[in-house]
């Protein structure tokens, strides 16, 4: 459920009208509704509450910082994957006790900053990360809390960019090798071990994957219990899908279900790292029609959003409704069209062969479901700025990022002293 509807035929965010924050703040613009992301939150904070742990918001979903905000005020933790990232939930207000820090490739300064600022745990994945992880500690006088990030070898049934818990993937250490690295890292000063992560996969729709892999973690915690480590933290990742299409995502209450059956009597705390799920319904990008243009058996609908605001269809493949912001006429017919932005590529699209109801130039459309992994994959390709972020929160908005013009980034480029033509 999301706060995308239609008002006496236009599209509103809440309680405001899209049309009008397009002429207020022009095209593209991502918008997201405060009131979906914490109803998301919520119900899944709800549904994971008898566990008693953590919800750490997965911020590379949306790092917007009034994004993670609005979150840490129902409670939130945050799961960062960067020093950057982990700047940014700070910022937001995220309590460090409540950040746990992710990623296959963590730096030693990334390490110093996450201990410097207290975090929850470190998730480790390599025994190599490991002893960086042990003389960082040592260094600052500080002991690391850490989880394993295991991989439970378990095919998540997602697109192959996506899956993360199979063995051939970067992600974690194999179970098969865990046990000796756990106690190999008991004996690492500035190192102490608290629990196990592991994350398989993003936009599962299916829970029987979790239900194996899940298995295989409680399994392994009472193996390392039985070899004398005091297992107390168990982190499940994220993952959880959310509907584009026709997916039959499995709800937030399946979900919590089917962990307590895992978890049974373990007698563990439980994080959860849930992204997509709190923030993909929460976010729409308003985009514009430049031309119509017809083509050899087909119409081209040219917009002024492109693939460097929102790359998940040529990445991933992924499917994106797209809706006018004025609603057509009930049983109007529609027609097939691809729905492209004016990149000089042919995988800048947004859609192929959609079937709409008639639209023309100066149109504005509204791409849905693109609350995550959307405006934080952005760039600047092809001196495009980078489209501003508004958050809705009732009937008022606010410019969260404004727009990053071409003028902003040519304040970065230098020009180097041989080419100066003054002299
Ligand atoms: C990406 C990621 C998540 C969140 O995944 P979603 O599919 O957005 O829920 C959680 N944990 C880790 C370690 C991740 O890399």
């Amino acid at each position: 459920m999301d706060h995308f509807d239609y008002r006496d035929g236009e599209l509103f965010a809440e309680d405001i009208p899209l049309s009008r924050i397009a002429k207020e703040v022009g095209t593209p613009f991502y918008c997201y509704s405060t009131a979906t992301l914490e109803r998301h939150y919520q119900v899944f904070a709800d549904a994971v509450a008898p566990l008693g742990g953590d919800v750490c918001y997965a911020v590379k979903a949306n790092s917007n910082i009034a994004v993670i905000a609005t979150l840490a005020r129902l409670g939130a933790g945050a799961d960062v994957v960067s020093g950057g990232e982990l700047r940014r939930v700070l910022a937001a207000g995220v309590s460090a006790d409540k950040i746990v820090f992710s990623g296959v490739g963590k730096t030693p300064e990334e390490l110093a900053k996450a201990l410097e600022a207290g975090v929850k745990q470190i998730n480790v994945e390599s025994e190599p990360e490991f002893l960086s992880l042990s003389d960082v500690a040592v260094a600052h006088g500080l002991e690391a809390r850490v989880a394993v990030r295991v991989n439970p070898d378990v095919d998540a049934g997602t697109h192959e960019k996506i899956t993360t818990g199979k063995s051939e993937n970067k992600f974690g250490i194999d179970l098969a090798l865990a046990r000796d690295v756990y106690a190999r890292a008991a004996e690492l000063p500035g190192i102490k071990l608290i629990g196990v992560a592991l994350h398989i996969g993003s936009q599962l729709t299916d829970l029987e994957p979790y239900r194996i892999a899940y298995s295989r973690a409680v399994d392994f915690v009472h193996l390392l219990r039985s070899d004398g480590h005091n297992i107390r933290h168990l982190d499940l990742g994220g993952g959880l899908g959310i509907t584009y299409d026709q997916e039959n995502a499995p709800s937030p209450e399946a979900y919590g279900k089917m962990v307590s059956e895992v978890i049974g009597d373990l007698d563990i705390s439980v994080t959860f790292e849930p992204g997509r799920m709190i923030s993909g319904n929460a976010g729409v990008l308003v985009t514009k029609i430049i031309f119509v243009k017809d083509g050899v058996g087909r119409q081209f609908c040219i917009i002024d959003g492109a693939m460097n605001d929102l790359i998940r269809p040529t990445l991933y493949d992924a499917y994106h409704a797209i809706i006018p912001v004025k609603e057509p006429d009930a049983g109007v017919e529609k027609m097939e069209m691809d729905i492209v932005g004016p990149i000089c590529e042919s995988g800048d699209y947004f859609a192929k062969n959609r079937a709409m109801p008639p639209v023309k130039d100066g149109d504005l459309l509204a791409v849905r479901t693109v609350g995550a992994y959307a405006a934080v994959m952005g760039s600047m390709y092809n001196s495009r700025a980078l489209a501003p972020e508004i958050l809705v929160n009732g009937a008022q908005y606010s410019v969260v990022r404004r727009r990053v013009e071409i003028d902003d980034m040519l304040k970065f480029e230098i020009l180097p002293e041989w080419m100066d033509t003054e002299r």
